[in-house]
């Protein structure tokens, strides 16, 4: 076989579809967040950033930064081992002691992603559960599916955000069977948000336990930023809280909060939590100090909200589409992953915005779109270059307005 004509007729394919993924190599510049510098070849642009999942800033806060440069002083660069081999270093006990008091659990555990806590914890929940099913909505994230994949327990996909079909499935499925139901709070391409009573409900009756994905709710809902649960107060009714310290925390890492029994057994069990290092300890305590400071901030909530407000009425104002939802992602909808490209590049090559095309697989084909992320740091001014700079290219590409 031919290897490399293999790989570029793959890689060609993706050319042809138009969903070929281009990296846009930015700058940012702590302190003046959401401006970034942007490099192509040698040359360099100011753009002002509007697809970050630092939804907060918190990646430049200052006492985040000092806190980071204090440990990376004290403790040095890297964790220098596993958890269980000489890598578990104060800040990691003290990080998990921090996200147990917010999400008023017992237990905690931090790895070193989002991703990786979704795949480690379901895919050993579900796998060591004898016979366990697995009721999967079907928008979850790609590290659970990969982390329910990999577990090769039975998996049942549930209409997104749709109860009534999950309960079909419940009912249906043997009583006998021990049950997982996974699913997110805040979707993250449509910003929609689950019924999660609902499904706390469903999993008393039925006997599931409930895990649930709130990584892009943490810091930005609840009186202290807990998430979708917090500020509903049904911490307490769901089973494995699972959230970044990537998005609005703005460092790095990923976590589970459960009872002590659930937590003990993921971190006895989980592969991809006992073979890999540490955390930087610098990173953990700059990521309880993110915490602590959400935890009694409001400040941050109530103005990245303002923003996001102001933008829905900008872009409505000029007939630019977006989808309406009750959180703080701003779908701008183009159904075709072309012109998604396209209408990024004109953004960023003629009036300096930054916001990248999503394309399949992240979303399913036919709903490609500009996904829009207000932070607290947009300015009014920036505000108005985006909405005016979409209404151009709307006239430019011919697309019609919404009334
Ligand atoms: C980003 C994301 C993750 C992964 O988190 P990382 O810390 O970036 O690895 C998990 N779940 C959802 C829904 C996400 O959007």
């Amino acid at each position: 076989m031919n290897y490399n004509d293999f790989f570029e007729a793959k890689i060609s394919d993706l050319h042809s579809e138009g969903r070929y993924r281009v990296f846009t190599d930015i700058e940012r510049h702590a302190g003046k967040f959401p401006k970034a510098t942007r490099w192509v070849g040698g040359e360099k642009s100011e753009v002002t950033v509007w697809c970050s999942n630092d939804y907060l800033c918190m990646g430049q806060n200052r006492r985040v930064l000092q806190t980071m440069h204090d440990v990376i002083d004290r403790c040095g660069a890297g964790a220098g081992g596993t958890r269980n081999i000489s890598g578990t270093n104060h800040y990691h006990v003290l990080l998990e002691h921090e996200l147990c008091d917010l999400h008023n659990k017992e237990a905690a555990l931090v790895f070193t992603s989002g991703y990786v806590s979704n795949l480690a914890a379901l895919c050993t929940l579900a796998s060591k559960l004898p016979d366990c099913i697995v009721f999967s909505d079907e928008f979850n994230h790609a590290s659970m599916i990969e982390g329910i994949r990999h577990s090769r327990a039975e998996k049942q996909i549930f209409r997104h955000n749709d109860p009534d079909d999950l309960e079909r499935l419940l009912a249906a499925a043997d009583p006998n069977r021990p049950k997982l139901i996974a699913f997110e709070s805040v979707y993250s391409m449509d910003g929609d948000v689950a019924p999660i009573a609902r499904y706390c409900d469903l999993a008393e009756k039925y006997g599931a336990l409930t895990y649930l994905d709130e990584v892009h709710a943490v810091g930005l809902y609840g009186p202290r930023g807990g998430g979708i649960a917090d500020q509903e107060g049904l911490m307490g009714r769901v089973d494995v809280i699972e959230g970044t310290l990537a998005k609005a925390f703005g460092c790095m890492g990923g976590y589970i909060t459960a009872s002590a029994a659930i937590v003990d057994f993921v971190r006895s069990y989980a592969s991809a939590f006992i073979f890999t290092t540490a955390l930087p300890p610098a990173v953990a305590a700059a990521a309880i100090t993110s915490i602590q400071h959400l935890k009694v901030s409001a400040m941050e909530r109530q103005r990245h909200q303002g923003v996001v407000a102001k933008v829905r009425r900008r872009l409505s104002d000029f007939g630019v589409n977006h989808m309406e939802n009750p959180s703080h992602i701003v779908p701008v909808m183009v159904g075709d992953p072309v012109m998604c490209k396209q209408m990024s590049d004109d953004l960023l090559d003629h009036y300096g915005i930054y916001v990248q095309p999503i394309n399949y697989p992240t979303v399913p084909r036919g709903t490609e779109r500009l996904r829009i992320t207000p932070s607290p740091m947009h300015s009014d001014e920036d505000i108005e270059h985006l909405a005016r700079s979409l209404s151009a290219i709307w006239s430019h590409m011919n697309l019609k307005r919404a009334a």
